[in-house]
């Protein structure tokens, strides 16, 4: 009897410990990551579930975002896109740290991913002192058109509104392109954080994705400026404008014009320079315009 009553626990035990394997198995979250990354480079953070979670957080360097997951294919998922900023970030082993709730349960999971340096050209510049050297006014006044910049860049929206690919928002070849390394009079600057394209003057420029005007501006460095909020942390800019089409609280279709392209602001000659933040990192844009963001992300 006392045998019976053992085995049967046993087997109680195990049937129980195999219902629980299944049911994580049926709660888990699946991350899809890249392993390795180059620094300014966008990547995607994949996550599918076969059920639902309410709430699932992300949190990557220095932000975090709330994501929620919608039904496609048989699967509740959603991809985010993520990235470092080649000036603010350095190169090293970074964690992504993936929060989801269900039944009151919050499972944490984290991912290392490893951050390698870029190789960017120099670009060496000589100009006259007093192009290069700024009045205190002109500091002043860029402070301030900054700090409104950073409030911008650091809007979180929850809906995403973008979806892949970005589309590019002027004709003409890259002048510039993200990560190049300026030397001015021997002195390094900041690293590039866009690309230029070489529009001409006066061509149509038009919005790299769906998303709200978030900022309409005409600052000291950028001159005429365009700020798109995507969702989801994802903000594009567009500077040296010569015209600006919208206002902010517009909502854009992608490929919608916004404003015509000069030379604005401090540029060299009339281009477009086109940017986009994802969680207040520059990144560089040019594999969001192509077969990197795939269709149906
Ligand atoms: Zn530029």
């Amino acid at each position: 009897m006392q045998r019976i009553v053992i085995v049967c626990l046993l087997l109680l035990g195990q049937g129980f410990f195999m219902d629980s394997q299944a049911w994580v198995e049926r709660n888990v979250l699946h991350i899809d990551l890249p392993q390795t990354i180059v620094l300014g480079e966008p990547f995607f953070l994949g996550m599918r579930s076969p059920v639902h979670f309410k709430k699932v957080r992300i949190d990557w360097l220095d932000t975090g975002m709330s994501v929620p997951l919608k039904f496609k294919n048989q699967a509740y998922a959603a991809h985010v896109l993520l990235g470092t900023d080649v000036k603010r970030h350095t190169p090293g082993m970074k964690t992504v740290r993936v929060q989801a709730e269900k039944y009151g349960i919050t499972r944490v999971q984290e991912r290392v991913i490893r951050v390698r340096d870029r190789q960017a050209p120099v670009q060496n510049l000589t100009v006259s002192k007093d192009k290069v050297a700024l009045s205190q006014a002109a500091l002043d006044r860029h402070q301030r058109e900054q700090q409104a910049v950073r409030k911008v860049l650091s809007r979180i929206s929850p809906g995403k509104m973008w979806s892949c690919p970005f589309q590019r928002p002027a004709a003409g070849d890259i002048s510039s392109a993200y990560g190049l390394k300026r030397v001015l009079n021997g002195k390094p600057r900041s690293p590039h954080r866009g690309l230029d394209i070489r529009s001409g003057d006066q061509a149509p420029v038009t919005a790299a994705n769906a998303g709200l005007v978030v900022l309409t501006a005409d600052h000291f460095f950028a001159g005429k400026s365009v700020y798109i909020d995507h969702g989801q942390g994802v903000i594009s800019m567009y500077f040296h404008l010569s015209s600006i089409a919208v206002q902010t609280g517009q909502h854009l279709a992608k490929g919608e014009f916004l404003g015509r392209t000069g030379s604005t602001g401090r540029a060299t000659g009339p281009h477009l320079h086109f940017g986009i933040s994802l969680g207040r990192a520059l990144v560089n844009p040019e594999p969001l315009l192509g077969d990197a963001c795939p269709r149906g992300f």
